[in-house]
């Protein structure tokens, strides 16, 4: 098989994360349900968390188990371009943590949803009320 271009590359990130946004509206629909009000994607905050409750300066991250490296089976690294793909996760890591630590230090605390535990239809209702609450 041909190696992959750039814009090969790019088309696949496009086609991953478009796919990402189905757990995160799961999420919104769960804790909109509960009768939370919350932000959606504040750029100005580290990382962009996914969903922002100001007042309670609590903010919620759901991530794709690809492009975060959760180790779940929904992890794995494809098999062509490892060279690429693998210092990218390292990347994606690294960058995670540092958001997250950034966030602490500005004094929010972070929950982190795991894309596979939406997909699994765990309830995460009782998980979302006690970070909430
Ligand atoms: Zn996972």
């Amino acid at each position: 098989m041909a190696r992959k271009t750039p814009e090969d590359r790019t088309r696949m990130m496009r086609a991953f994360k478009a796919r990402h946004t189905e757990p995160e509206l799961a999420v919104r629909r769960i804790v909109h349900q509960m009768g939370y009000r919350f932000r959606v994607c504040r750029k100005d905050l580290p990382g962009t968390p996914d969903l922002v409750f100001p007042s309670r300066r609590k903010v919620i991250f759901v991530h794709g188990c690809f492009w975060h490296k959760h180790g779940c089976k929904l992890t794995r690294v494809p098999k062509l371009n490892r060279k690429y793909w693998i210092p990218k996760f390292q990347r994606n890591r690294k960058r995670d943590a540092r958001n997250i630590a950034a966030l602490q230090a500005e004094g929010w605390r972070p929950l982190i949803i795991w894309e596979c535990e939406v997909r699994a239809g765990q309830d995460l209702s009782r998980q979302l009320r006690d970070f909430l609450q």
